[in-house]
């Protein structure tokens, strides 16, 4: 048997260890020191002056911390662009707040700013004042159509929270994702475009905020000598040798993003001649995608002669790891109880997408193997 083609497998740059080393020897295993600060400055470089960014322990805790500076709190709602992972909502309800589900556009996959003035316009009718956040993401590392979001979420100040944990290296009008909301939230899980084996970081736009996020995320300890506390603080902060890892790898972010694009023009050139697989792809030159994982779509005709299921069940048999799309939120059995302002977009898609192997340390063997693969189902 093959070895098994992973959708995402981490990547180890090899500097890794370097920065290891040196952490041990100066005793910083400890969820601070110089690393977390070098891992940030070197987050700031990729971002922009204007990003004071906050490396945490998870995408998850950073979505947290946002929601929580943003004031959201029991009852609250919170706008969520429902064709994601379940992370981008969970920290809602932490909160005790209402998530409320917005359909996506066709062109990007992610949150449609039409759906989205809908939305609001009905939850201030239904309950006399505007959602706290509208959390928009930035799907397989395509950017949501930032420009219109912006325009709406302004009309009803209305804060932003953009979730790219998957678009680290992606922009949009020339901007780098996960700058563009009031916080922006990254995710280092083993399967993101970089890895600190496991974390994220929360974009802030001043230092101010980044400082509260630090002081959360450190179990929000006053200044006094014995521990005295005057609000609920958490244990949100990445640990320095996770940020050893991510100072190795973020120094190939260039790279990575560079060969998952090149991943994703294989699959198309080698898959264009079968009629009715298409592609989640750049809706005009204003959008850069890092193609975190290169996705395709089964026409209705290919989907009623049961290509998708032949695709996938023959990948298996090679020992190739495919995946569904994200199924979209408002069909979750946990958020059954959400409201939802959709028109099937997100749906539509779920149900005749799948994601194919995208990691960068794929061989180009492998990628055409896996192009083999699909066209032998056809
Ligand atoms: C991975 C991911 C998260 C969560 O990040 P973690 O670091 O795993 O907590 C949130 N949103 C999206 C869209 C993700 O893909």
């Amino acid at each position: 048997m093959e070895e098994k083609i992973h959708l995402s497998f981490p990547h180890i740059s090899g500097g890794e260890l370097k920065y290891i080393e040196r952490a041990i020897e100066g005793s910083w295993i400890v969820p601070l020191g110089p690393d977390v600060n070098a891992f940030e400055s070197g987050l700031k470089e990729v971002l922009g002056e204007e990003c004071f960014p906050v490396a945490l322990s998870a995408g998850t805790a950073a979505i947290h911390l946002a929601l929580i500076q943003l004031g959201v709190g029991y009852g609250d709602e919170v706008i969520c662009q429902s064709f994601t992972f379940a992370a981008s909502a969970n920290p809602i309800t932490y909160l005790g707040g209402k998530p409320i589900f917005v359909d996506s556009e066709l062109d990007s996959w992610n949150l449609s700013p039409e759906l989205l003035e809908i939305a609001i316009v009905d939850r201030i009718k239904v309950t006399g004042s505007a959602p706290k956040a509208i959390i928009v993401v930035d799907l397989y590392g395509m950017p949501a159509r930032m420009n219109k979001i912006k325009v709406v979420a302004d009309k009803y100040a209305i804060p932003v929270v953009e979730d790219a944990a998957e678009a680290l290296g992606s922009s949009y009008r020339g901007c780098m994702c996960g700058t563009f909301g009031d916080f922006g939230v990254l995710s280092f899980n083993g399967n993101k475009i970089i890895t600190t084996s496991g974390g994220g970081a929360l974009i802030c736009h001043s230092a101010d905020m980044a400082e509260r996020a630090v002081f959360l995320s450190t179990q929000a300890r006053d200044n006094a000598p014995h521990y005295q506390h005057s609000v609920i603080g958490y244990n949100y902060r990445m640990s320095n040798i996770a940020a050893c890892i991510g100072r190795a790898q973020l120094t190939e972010l260039d790279m990575r993003v560079i060969r998952r694009r090149e991943i994703n023009t294989m699959y198309r050139k080698g898959l264009i001649d079968i009629d009715g697989i298409s592609f989640q792809s750049e809706p005009s030159d204003e959008y850069y995608s890092n193609y975190w994982l290169t996705t395709i779509l089964f026409s209705k005709a290919l989907m009623a002669s049961g290509a998708l299921e032949r695709v996938v069940s023959r990948c298996d048999a090679m020992n190739i790891e495919t995946r569904p799309l994200w199924k979209p939120l408002h069909l979750q059995p946990v958020f059954e109880p959400a409201p939802f302002y959709g028109d099937g977009t997100a749906e539509g898609l779920f149900n005749c997408g799948l994601c194919l192997p995208s990691g960068a340390s794929l061989t180009d063997e492998q990628v055409e193997f896996v192009i083999n693969t699909i066209k032998g189902a056809f």
